[in-house]
């Protein structure tokens, strides 16, 4: 069973949950260059590549980042303009945010962009319209659907596997690829694979987990460059916020390393080319 691995190429302060003004951005430290380089050494060394959904404001501060992804030979997609929830933008502004994404990536990466993560899986129930849109635009594969609810976003009940949506009755070619997931109870899942969870869990669960998961599916695994640096500069805020941020940032490499030698990774574009006749209505 081959896994789909994905970076969201942006930096600590682009977080819904810190909660940074844009205007604000530009007087704080970046580490997105250097911590990116840290992880396509990484995967080069190990020999695995990746889908990198980036972010159109890191895209235009560092062209080089994005012509250094593609020359390593991973796959782009889009993670948006400027990490905004989709949910709390109306479709027009959303369109607007997406259009720009994709003008600045195909401009310096010089190909068609058929990816697209947003920020903080933000497509909530009453946007799902906009997968329709995505695949009219190019999208192949979508990766925004979260299927279960936290504050921020997800949506209770659908499905937890790879599957091409049915919205209002149109079936749709592109793939929603959701993280990873172990659903003990239609109100009780186990996210796992991705982010914070991959620091808040043993390794040994984590393997575990995963390994249940492939008897059926392939999972995806997600990690932001700034999780592989302990040292980024610390935000005072909420104490729940502080924990999912900062909780153990020196094991993210580890367990990454441990998950590349164990499963067997590939970008998202080669997973999706096995998810064939999975139409489901949500
Ligand atoms: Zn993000």
């Amino acid at each position: 069973m081959i896994n789909a691995l994905t970076v969201d190429v942006e930096d600590w302060y682009h977080t819904n949950g810190l909660n940074i003004a844009k205007k604000d951005w530009r007087d704080l430290q970046s580490t997105v260059y250097p911590n990116t380089m840290k992880i396509l050494d990484l995967f080069d060394e190990l020999g695995v590549k990746a889908t990198f959904f980036i972010l159109g404001d890191v895209a235009k501060r560092f062209p080089r980042l994005v012509r250094e992804i593609v020359t390593r030979g991973h796959e782009i997609g889009s993670h948006g303009m400027n990490h905004q929830l989709v949910s709390g933008q109306s479709i027009e502004e959303f369109k607007k945010d997406f259009k720009q994404s994709i003008a600045i990536l195909e401009k310096i990466a010089k190909q068609k962009i058929k990816f697209y993560r947003a920020p903080s899986w933000s497509i909530s129930e009453d946007r799902l319209e906009i997968l329709s849109y995505l695949e009219k635009n190019g999208i192949i594969c979508d990766s925004s659907l979260q299927p279960f609810k936290t504050p921020l976003s997800g949506i209770n009940g659908i499905p937890t596997r790879p599957f091409k949506p049915i919205i209002t009755g149109q079936k749709l070619d592109l793939v929603e690829f959701p993280p990873t997931i172990m659903r003990l109870h239609k109100h009780f899942s186990v996210p796992f694979a991705g982010g914070f969870y991959l620091r808040l869990f043993p390794w040994k669960v984590i393997s575990k987990l995963l390994r249940i998961i492939n008897k059926t599916r392939p999972g995806m695994v997600y990690i932001h460059p700034w999780e592989l640096d302990s040292s980024i500069p610390r935000f005072k805020t909420s104490w729940l916020i502080q924990i999912i941020q900062y909780h153990r940032l020196h094991s993210t490499e580890r367990t990454l390393r441990n998950l590349i030698h164990e499963f067997e990774f590939a970008p998202l574009g080669q997973v999706i080319k096995n998810q064939q006749n999975l139409h489901e209505a949500i």
